[in-house]
């Protein structure tokens, strides 16, 4: 059931307008539209002096057109330092950009002058870039207001912002004040031929469906993206763009950050950044197996990863889980040993380059994402592994 309006009986007089709770009628070019914040409440079907708007089974065509232009990231920084998940958002940007014909802006709030320079290199047309104190580092509010005003002022058709801690914190904010959509967590993007709307691809339902989800009627799309699931652009070291400073002088805060603590451990993780990863499941059977993987990755130079299966029974901290409700890695090598391959662990590494899998079960569904499969007891072969490296090192 959707709600309509009669186009030639509407008189553009807005005596609908205060009949709404929702504010889904807009008045445009003197015409009444209804907009996706319509929940169906039917307040406005009686007021209309016309009598021009009424139920309907199909969907209106009165519906108001969402317009924007461009396509933009917001480009994370930590410390000064662009995060690496800014480059992919660059690198899915301008291919979405190219396929719609339109250009590609990142927003930078906080960090240099340098930086804004780098995100044009790496493939942005223009950088609205802030660098005020009040931004410097990450606060909700006052990142929450610039995006938002900056958007409005711009009118972008689509906004991309990583799935970290920071995007997920504010991004929701922004797609409220902006009463548009946004798709959290995707993990591939293109645009619909003939509609040119943006196709969001997210895992749905415990990661068993991919769900393919469209914002048709509100601007901007609005989608965030996990690390290390788009390609990064490419670097061109004369590559020239606009860098448009943006004050938020005007901008206030009820919050202030007073001090970021470091997460301390005894061996960092740095798993999204690493190029070679172990990583062991329930197969490996306790902290002594995780020994023997501490040594294939010290041998390797990489680190360690773990199944949820493996961190569920308390064999390694959870920083190590990896897939679905773990990170995201895209290592060049991924050794997963005695893991057994549940989708939830696959949507977490299915991009790494090569792929080796070491379980005692040929069915086991891991061996349908390995390049190479070894059958056997983990104990047996991890040893032989170690063994062989260093002997092929003079160790
Ligand atoms: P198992 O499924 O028990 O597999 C153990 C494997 O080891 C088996 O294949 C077995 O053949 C093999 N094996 C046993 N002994 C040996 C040996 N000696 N040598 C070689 N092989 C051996 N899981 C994740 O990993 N990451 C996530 O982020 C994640 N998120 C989830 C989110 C939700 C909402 C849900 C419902 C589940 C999630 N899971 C996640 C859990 C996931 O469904 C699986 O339960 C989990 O990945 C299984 O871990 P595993 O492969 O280590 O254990």
């Amino acid at each position: 059931m959707f709600i309509k309006v009669n186009q030639e009986k509407c008189t553009g007089c807005g005596t609908c307008l205060s009949s709404c709770p929702f504010d889904a009628i807009v008045i445009k070019d003197d015409k009444a539209f209804i907009n996706e914040l319509c929940q169906l409440c039917k307040s406005c079907l009686s007021v209309c002096p016309e009598g021009a708007i009424s139920e309907t089974s199909e969907e209106s065509d009165s519906k108001e057109k969402a317009s924007g232009k461009g396509v933009w990231i917001f480009a994370e920084q930590r410390g000064g330092v662009v995060a690496g998940v800014s480059l992919e958002l660059l690198g899915a940007g301008s291919r979405l950009a190219e396929k719609l014909g339109t250009d590609l802006s990142a927003v930078l709030l906080g960090a240099g002058e340098e930086e804004a320079g780098e995100l044009i290199r790496w493939g942005a047309d223009r950088v609205y870039h802030c660098s005020d104190d009040i931004v410097k580092d990450f606060n909700d509010e006052p990142y929450a207001a610039l995006l938002s005003e900056l958007i409005k002022e711009h009118k972008p058709e689509i906004v991309l912002a990583g799935a970290t801690p920071i995007g997920r914190s504010f991004l929701p904010r922004v797609a409220a004040r902006l009463h548009t959509g946004l798709t959290a967590d995707c993990t591939s993007l293109d645009i619909d031929d003939e509609t040119k709307n943006l196709i969001q691809v997210r895992p749905a339902f415990g990661g068993n469906i991919m769900a393919a989800i469209l914002c048709p009627y509100t601007r901007p799309q609005m989608a965030t993206v996990r690390p290390r699931v788009m390609k990064r652009g490419e670097y061109a070291a004369g590559r020239k763009g606009e860098i448009i400073k943006v004050g938020a002088g005007h901008i206030g805060s009820r919050t202030k950050l007073i001090e970021t603590l470091m997460e301390a451990c005894e061996t960092a993780v740095n798993l999204q950044d690493a190029n070679v990863i172990v990583a062991g499941g329930r197969g490996v059977g306790g902290e002594k197996g995780f020994q023997l993987l501490f040594e294939l990755a010290d041998a390797l130079g990489g680190s360690v990863a773990a199944s949820r299966g493996a961190v569920d029974e308390g064999w390694i901290p959870y920083r190590h889980q990896v897939g679905q409700t773990g990170k995201t890695v895209a290592p060049r090598l991924y050794i997963a040993c005695g893991i057994s391959g549940a989708v939830q662990h696959l949507v977490g590494m299915q991009s790494s380059d090569i792929i080796i899998a070491i379980n005692k079960n040929p069915e086991a569904p891991i061996f349908n994402v390995a390049t190479f499969g070894i059958v056997g007891d983990f104990f047996e072969i991890v040893p032989m592994l170690i063994k062989k490296i260093k002997e092929a090192k003079g160790e």
